[in-house]
Order: structure tokens, then sequence, then C-alpha cells
């Protein structure tokens, strides 16, 4: 079979599409004949290294839409051409954490990798249904970015009445915090360096407010104006680095600031009299518990979320994929046909 394989840690160039062995599924594994994988940030963190050394060999990719094409022993419940959704987030389905539905607490718990590629082995509790209505390449671009933004919304409590900032808004998972944060009846402050893709999330997705942002200027001072003084309730931070202490800045006494992502760099220094006299909290993100998903699903089918897909490439094409991933030069999803 044909799949995207990595060497070696590097720029868009190390990404080989190529020949590997066909993998056969084990004990309670299904293989999928995908169509269609979303290409995420942390596809392109594993490509430089950013998540510790690069196994030789290895095909990235988490998200994935497909067919199931054989069912290893013990397997039941799918049939042969069904089609469906991959769920990223693999644990160990037993244990304490598990059994009461928080995966992400699993001892074992881990991201998939490998959907580049024309069939993935997966275990077969992490295949969901894929709904009618959505296209491989739709449902490709759930998993990640819907999973995880519900997970934080969620753990921070965001509620009717309630504003919430959003740096980063025009990617994956802003569009999908975006959409999630208006079906939980939040206000949405979201920042983007682009005024025409501002205007878009108005238009398209009922942001309620958007700050265009140069990239540098401290926009903390103007949130809280936009809030009667008082700050947001809750801030997501994907950027880090760059925006971080300007979330603990903008975000109320007693509010949330969750930081999911540090596309601007890692290191913060932190006068820390900003989160004890203020009362915040710091809640830290990483994908999201399993159960979500089709939970998540149901709502496309649905219509009460859309999926936004900004490109799609084919598969031989990932390195370009990621090119425009690495530029932010993106308003939605960037996809990959198989
Ligand atoms: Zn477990």
């Amino acid at each position: 079979m044909k799949a995207v394989v990595i060497e070696q840690a590097g720029g868009p160039e190390v990404l080989r599409y190529r020949e590997v062995p066909m993998p056969d599924p084990g004990p309670g594994q299904v293989r999928v004949r995908l169509r269609a994988a979303g290409v995420n940030h942390r596809d392109i963190w594993l490509r430089l290294g950013r998540l510790g050394a690069v196994p030789s060999g290895i095909v990235p990719g988490s998200d994935g839409a497909g067919e199931v094409d054989a069912l290893g022993p013990g397997v039941s419940g799918f049939e042969l051409r069904q089609r469906v959704v991959i769920n990223p987030g693999i644990s160990c389905g037993h244990c304490p954490e598990c059994l009461r539905g928080d995966q992400v607490a699993c001892p074992v718990f881990h991201i998939y990798d490998g959907t580049y590629a024309e069939y993935a082995v997966v275990p077969a509790m992490n295949l969901v249904p894929m709904p009618t209505g959505l296209t491989f390449s739709e449902a490709a671009s759930v998993g990640v970015p819907f999973v995880t933004a519900e997970e934080y919304l969620s753990r921070a409590g965001v509620a009717p009445g309630h504003t919430v900032l959003l740096w980063g808004a025009t990617g994956g998972l802003g569009l999908a915090t975006v959409q999630l944060a208006k079906l939980r009846g939040a206000r949405v402050i979201a920042v983007t360096r682009d005024p025409d893709k501002g205007e878009r999330l108005k238009q398209e997705l009922r942001v309620d407010e958007v700050l265009v942002w140069d990239g540098t200027s401290d926009l903390s001072e103007t949130v809280r104006a936009m809030t009667g003084g008082a700050g947001v309730d809750v801030a997501i931070d994907s950027l880090g680095s760059k925006t971080f202490v300007q979330s603990l800045a903008a975000t109320r006494r007693g509010g949330v600031v969750v930081t999911v992502g540090s596309t601007t760099g890692g290191q913060v220094t932190l006068d820390l009299g900003q989160l004890f006299r203020r009362r915040l909290t710091v809640l830290g993100a990483y994908m999201g518990s399993t159960a979500v998903l089709p939970r998540l699903l149901s709502l496309f089918a649905r219509g009460l979320l859309v999926p936004v897909i900004d490109h799609v490439y084919p598969l031989e094409q990932a390195d370009q994929a990621h090119e425009q991933l690495e530029r932010s030069d993106i308003f939605g999803k960037v996809v990959l046909e198989i």
C-alpha cells in the first residue's frame, strides 16, 4: 500500500510518499481503507521532532475516515465496507479511568499516528460509524479539533452568557471552538490577523466580535473594554509565548485561561500575583475523551455543526498541505484525500 512516511525530523520535504507493507489487524483491531486524513498541527510537531525522537518510518496523521476493510480476531459489530471515522484517542479500555469515560486520564493514553496512508489498523473501539450527509474529507476533519475543543469548553464550564476570548480563530481548532462555544450560548470574541478572515468569522460563523491583531500589540485592555472592564470568562490560547500573558490580563477575576498549544513558543514569564490575587484558573488541555466523538458527529448529522475545509490535497502532496498549515494561511481544515 502507499503511505506518507517520515524517516527523520525536518521540513515538509521529509514527508515521503512511498510503498509500505500492508498492515494486518490483530485481535480487537480493524483495518480501515482510508479515504481522507485530516491534517493537524500535531502532525507537524511529529515531523519536526518536537514530540520526541522521530521513529524511523512512522506514518503521521491522527484523524481519518474510510471504510472497514478487514476485521481482526474477536471483532464484531462492524460490516465490511461500512463507513467509519477514526477516533484518535487511544486508551486501554478497561482501567478505572477508561471505564468512567475519562480516557485521557488512562495511563497508556496517546494519540494515534498513521492515517496518511491507504490503510490503517486501529482498535475496533476507536471506530465510530460515519454519519450520512458528510463526505469522507468532512468526517476526517472532525476528530482532533472538535474533541479537543469540546473537552476544554466543558472543563472550563462555558455556559450561556459567558464571554470567550479566542486566539487563532481561523484554524481547524479555532473554528471548532467558535462553533461549540456558540452552541453553548457564549459570546465569542475572536482574534485574527487577517481582516478578510475576520469578516468571514462574523458572516459565516456568527462570531460576535472580531479583533484584528498585528501579531505584537497588547489586546488585553481592548478586550477588557469590550467586557465592561471586567475581562472575559474564559480565554483560549493556542499561541503561547506571544499571547499567554495577555490572555491572563484579559480574563476576569475568577475566570479560566485555557492553554492548548504554543505555536509561537512555549516559554512565558509570569507574575504569579496575576494568578493568585485574581483567582485565575489555568487549564491545560490535550485532546479529549473518546466518548465525545459520537455525540459530536451526531451534531454534524443534524446540521448544528458544519465542517469548514480550506483545502483538500491528494495524499502524495502532504508536503504542500504541511506548508500551508505552517504558514497559518488557512480558514478551516486542511485535508488529504486518499
Ligand atoms: Zn485505560
